[in-house]
């Protein structure tokens, strides 16, 4: 118990570090570890998931794509059960917008449980969000083509957790 909450607090703590400066695209500009921060919470009170190395991996799951941090760093500090799994959620950003929305599509069906259920967090997370602070500058029908995205993605991990999918589909469902 201690050391699985110390690895949480671990990672909070160097996730909430490297995003320090980041804001979500939201109207009020929410601190972005609120994000990843939500993800744990689901995966654990909605989830009910036990295994620590998949809610670590969801509190870093935007380190590498969207800060400084490396896969070997996680690695190193983490161990490579959450680094993989932080691997397999991150897309390669040297790839254009449109082609990582597609490959991810593509690679869903092929990852890992556990990078599964950290992307199933994330589309909850963010249709959440969208519904209740759209960004500021997002027409509608960029909102509901996101939605259909993200609904596309979802539809490749389906049977990895019919709880969690019960959410997903409730948040699509209100697509605006
Ligand atoms: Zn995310």
């Amino acid at each position: 118990m201690h050391e699985q909450l110390a690895l949480i607090f671990r990672a909070l703590a160097f996730a909430a570090r490297r995003h320090r400066d980041q804001r979500r695209k939201d109207v009020q500009a929410t601190p972005y570890i609120n994000h990843p921060i939500e993800l744990a919470e689901l995966l654990i009170n909605d989830g009910e998931i036990t295994d620590v190395n998949v809610i670590a991996a969801a509190i870093l799951h935007d380190t590498v794509e969207d800060t400084e941090t490396t896969i070997a760093e996680l690695e190193n500090m983490f161990g490579s059960a959450i680094a993989g799994i932080v691997g397999e959620v991150t897309d390669d950003k040297s790839l254009s917008k449109a082609e990582r929305k597609r490959l991810q599509i593509e690679h869903a069906a092929t990852r890992s449980d556990a990078a599964k259920l950290v992307k199933l967090a994330d589309k909850i997370c963010n249709l959440r969000d969208m519904l209740s602070f759209p960004p500021a500058d997002w027409p509608q029908e960029r909102i509901r083509a996101y939605f259909d995205w993200a609904h596309a993605v979802i539809q490749q991990v389906r049977g990895v957790h019919p709880q969690l999918e019960r959410l997903f589909d409730a948040e699509y469902a209100r697509k605006p």
